[in-house]
């Protein structure tokens, strides 16, 4: 049997959705995946077992800067991190893709505006099937259609939480959400932000995209198959992947050769791919393979009034971006708030170590909000390896815009009668929103990839996870990632740009 055309490296939003993409155009496409299906078990809805236990977590540690070791929050399998997302599944706003003035600096802006990726996140929720609602949010960008399906309903106390903040001179809108509420729910009655989709309730990239990508018989899946390196030739073409198999090591070899392995693992495979003619690691003439770490700066809220209980479910319904756009010193934009998965006794007990009564007792009445902010792109922010070990470097940036839309956050929830107000931020040992290690330009001195994904320096390597978002925006990156992908399927198989 002769081999593939494309070999896409990862199953996660990035490498499943190219994998949907491509899949129409008939050629033989590869997916090497280093982990396995998730199967269902009793963890799957036991946040003792999640957040107590680190039971999904992976078995491997990172270094941090000053070389201590890590275990990330970083998923290896079939459909990558999305299998434990919170499933919002939203646009960047219009003004992302424009340099930006921050408190902490300015950011570069995309070597495209938002009109040329509006066509491929309309896919994207097609494809992942987002639940929303139009002109609630005073910041979304133009919409060429509406959502494919209503969005998921409020609880009740949710419901009455919207009517206060909005009575508040608030806008809160409803999340874009990829959940089939009746699916998940059937399963259990937990939340689904940080719980492993083990039931198909969430649209993940398993079950939305690498579900539609299989069902063309040109699309192979390959689990337990770990990508070690990639193999130039005197050309400069990927000429090979190296892969531990179940056999043991192999090689395989395509025309055409895509990385999706998210963005720490796909700078690590770039830079230990090292060679003779290319001593800083493959795809990096730039040297910015690595580079550019962004993970969002991001805050638990926990907002509580001692005589109101909060009986809410999923929770996860509601966001407000009043100050995405402004709100800070000068008019800086400041960031998204969003409903955070419902936080019960047990997860704020194993994520804070609060004595289990107060926990329950805390839980039992508090609305939990994700406050998220934009972390800004600086080469000294950046994956390295050491002796073969990834090292995390992250270089937070924008901290006082972060800050200042935490205090805006407690005020608006002070008014909104809610007297205790607590916040917590989220460590770096959770590189949930990691993105921007191989970015894109125009320009190959600053830049690892072209606008459509395509390596500067070889002809037949492209990217397609989040490694190549040129700046983190405010707000969740699946569905930015989703249509990237979506766009750089389009020019792969067109042959627009032959490889
Ligand atoms: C708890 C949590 C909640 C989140 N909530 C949201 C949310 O609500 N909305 C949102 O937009 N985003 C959310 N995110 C972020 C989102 O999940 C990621 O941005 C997205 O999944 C990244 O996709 P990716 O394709 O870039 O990489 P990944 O998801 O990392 O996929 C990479 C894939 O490649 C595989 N792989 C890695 N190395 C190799 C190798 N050497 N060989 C073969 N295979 C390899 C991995 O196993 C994985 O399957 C959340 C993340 C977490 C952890």
């Amino acid at each position: 049997m002769s081999g593939p055309d494309i070999v896409i490296v990862g199953s996660g939003i990035g490498g499943a959705t190219l994998a949907a993409g491509l899949a129409p155009s008939g050629r033989r496409i590869l997916i090497l995946e280093r982990g396995e299906r998730l199967a269902d078990s009793p963890e799957a809805r036991d946040p003792e077992a999640i957040f107590a236990r680190g039971h999904f977590r992976p078995d491997e540690d990172w270094l941090d800067a000053e070389g201590r070791a890590f275990n990330p929050g970083n998923y290896y399998v079939v459909g990558g991190n999305s299998k434990l997302y919170g499933a919002v599944l939203m646009r960047f706003r219009a003004e992302d893709f424009a340099p930006r003035r921050h408190l902490g600096g300015t950011t570069p802006g995309w070597p495209f505006g938002y009109d040329e990726l509006e066509p491929f996140y309309a896919a994207a929720e097609r494809l992942y099937r987002v639940r929303g609602a139009v002109g609630q949010d005073p910041t979304d960008p133009p919409r060429s259609g509406p959502y494919p399906f209503a969005p998921v309903p409020d609880e009740a106390d949710i419901a009455a939480l919207r009517a206060r903040l909005s009575a508040g001179g608030l806008h809160p809108a409803s999340l874009p959400l990829g959940v089939d509420l009746a699916r998940w729910l059937s399963r259990g009655a937990t939340p689904w932000d940080a719980f492993p989709d083990t039931c198909g309730g969430k649209m993940d990239a398993e079950t939305a995209a690498l579900a539609e990508a299989l069902r063309h018989p040109n699309v192979t899946l390959r689990t337990g198959a770990r990508v070690r390196r990639l193999i130039a030739d005197g050309a400069g073409r990927i000429a090979a992947l190296e892969l531990d198999g179940p056999r043991g090591p192999e090689r395989i070899a395509a025309p055409i050769v895509v990385l999706a392995a998210g963005a720490v693992q796909t700078a690590a495979l770039l830079l230990g791919s090292a060679d003779g003619a290319h001593p800083r690691g493959l795809a990096n003439r730039s040297d910015q393979v690595g580079r550019n770490f962004m993970n969002h700066n991001a805050s638990a809220v926990i907002a509580l009034h001692p005589l109101r209980r909060n009986r809410a479910v999923y929770q996860k319904t509601l966001q407000i971006n009043d100050f995405y756009n402004g709100g800070g010193p000068g008019g800086a934009p400041l960031g998204n708030v969003q409903l955070l998965g419902k936080i019960s006794g047990p997860i704020l007990a194993a994520t804070t170590g609060l004595p289990r009564a107060l926990a329950h007792w805390i839980a039992a009445r508090s609305v939990d909000f994700y406050a998220m902010s934009e972390d800004l792109p600086d080469p000294a922010s950046r994956v390295t390896l050491r002796d073969g070990r990834i090292v995390l470097d992250w270089k937070r940036s924008n901290w006082a815009a972060h800050e200042a839309l935490v205090a805006r956050l407690r005020g608006a929830l002070r008014r909104a009668g809610y007297p205790v107000v607590l916040s917590r931020a989220f460590d770096r040992r959770t590189p949930s929103h990691q993105c921007g290690t191989a970015r894109m330009g125009h320009d190959p001195r600053t830049s690892v990839v072209d606008p459509t994904g395509r390596s500067h320096d070889h002809p037949n390597l492209w990217i397609a996870d989040a490694s190549v978002l040129p700046t983190s925006a405010a707000v969740n990156p699946s569905l930015t990632i989703a249509a990237l992908a979506l766009r750089t399927a389009a020019r792969i198989g067109t042959g627009e740009v032959a490889a």
